[in-house]
């Protein structure tokens, strides 16, 4: 499907649909919405009473049979293929939590894959035969022809499109197209990058990469409109217009977030030739209760964009696939010295003297494992172009002092 040096990306715009055409946006909105929920039940269901299930058995369930009840009827004012988008999509959901709890996904653990909820962010998938441009407008199955912004030209022909309410209100289309590498003149330098909390990432350079700082300020209004939102009386006028700042909020506080994560992982894929990080997943630290903030403070987000920029840039990102104790062992004399509180910010090793940034020293870790990794993977041959080679010499770098 993918050619050799083509990625599949998403390329968002923002919608303007008509009234009407929000209406009938709206619709689909829910009969997506009631599908996913009810292949979720029927699987659950069968799941509990011990039965097997054939994805074609729960598709014809919950759409064919049930557009025959009076409950459902109105399922056949919509598009099908919307249905049968969002009978694909409950099926991966719970495919995943299934080889998640089974040991075959890797990763973090896949919850039970949550119940759709009309408040939320609202959404319906297309394929080809559910959507078409024309003439600069997004035609969808029994919507029409949408107003799309279109901030930046698409790159091929779109495979299938994503067309998203968001909480505060506006419409996006996501399209699935296909892109081609631009490789970049190779680089001589390679990086570790550590991803913490109150710093994004620090880097085996010595840089620190902060969280911007108006992103705070964001946080703090969020959090404010967040508690004021919990007051109000369910059902209110006053709830729905507290909900609506909230969304807005929210919309701000990611978008923020987005924008630096962008030019962070841009910078860094430029640079380096290789960028080396932890496996989260791997680390621990995605299973503790660190778990929430480690996602509000953006590390999966900044490393999925390092990722997906370094296959479109020709540039090499791998994640150390075992634990290492990164913030344990001296970068100077590799002396394991001993785990550290998260609030033990620099240390002097016990063996050598050498004084650590905690953080820094993590990254020179991370950069030396990185490069071990891929040495072997080559079979213990030194790649032309990919700098400085042999792991362990990792203390020859610039340290933060
Ligand atoms: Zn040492």
């Amino acid at each position: 499907m993918v050619g050799s040096d083509a990625v599949q990306v998403r390329y968002r715009y923002r919608l303007y649909p008509a009234p009407g055409q929000q209406a009938a946006l709206a619709r689909a909105f829910g009969c997506a919405r009631v599908v996913f929920n009810d292949c979720l039940r029927l699987r659950d269901a069968c799941h509990e009473a011990g039965e097997k299930i054939a994805d074609t058995a729960v598709q014809r369930r919950v759409v064919t049979l049930a557009k025959q009840t009076p409950e459902r009827a109105w399922l056949g004012e919509v598009s099908s293929v919307v249905l049968v988008q969002a009978c694909q999509d409950a099926r991966r959901a719970y495919r995943n939590w299934f080889d998640s709890l089974s040991g075959k996904r890797k990763g973090r653990r896949a919850g039970h894959p949550k119940f759709r909820r009309k408040h939320g962010r609202q959404s319906i998938r297309l394929t080809r035969n559910g959507f078409s441009l024309h003439g600069g407008r997004l035609y969808v199955a029994k919507v029409g022809e949408i107003r799309v912004r279109w901030s930046r030209s698409l790159p091929s022909e779109p495979s299938s499109v994503t067309v998203i309410r968001e909480p505060d209100g506006r419409y996006y289309a996501s399209f699935v197209v296909e892109r081609q590498a631009a490789p970049l003149p190779a680089s001589a330098r390679e990086v570790g990058i550590d991803v913490g909390l109150d710093r994004l990432a620090v880097t085996s350079d010595g840089e620190i990469i902060a969280n911007p700082r108006f992103l705070r300020a964001k946080e703090r209004h969020l959090a404010r409109a967040q508690r004021a939102l919990s007051r109000k009386a369910k059902g209110s006028a006053n709830r729905a217009k507290a909900r609506r700042r909230v969304a807005v909020l929210h919309r701000k506080v990611r978008e923020t977030r987005l924008d630096h994560a962008h030019k962070t992982a841009l910078r860094l894929v430029r640079e380096d030739q290789a960028v080396y990080a932890e496996d989260l997943a791997v680390s621990g630290l995605a299973c503790t209760r660190l778990a929430k903030s480690v996602h509000d403070a953006g590390w999966s987000q900044l490393l999925r964009l390092v990722e997906e920029k370094a296959v479109h840039y020709g540039r090499t990102f791998h994640r150390i696939g075992r634990f290492v104790p990164t913030s344990q062992v001296c970068s100077e004399c590799g002396i394991n010295d001993g785990p550290k509180p998260l609030s033990v910010r620099t240390w002097t090793c016990a063996e050598c003297g050498a004084v650590h940034d905690r953080d820094v020293n993590a990254a020179i870790n991370i950069l030396a494992a990185g490069r071990a990794d891929r040495l072997n993977a080559c079979g213990g041959g030194v790649r032309p172009g990919s700098g400085l080679a042999a792991a362990g010499e990792a203390g020859t770098h610039r340290s933060a002092a």
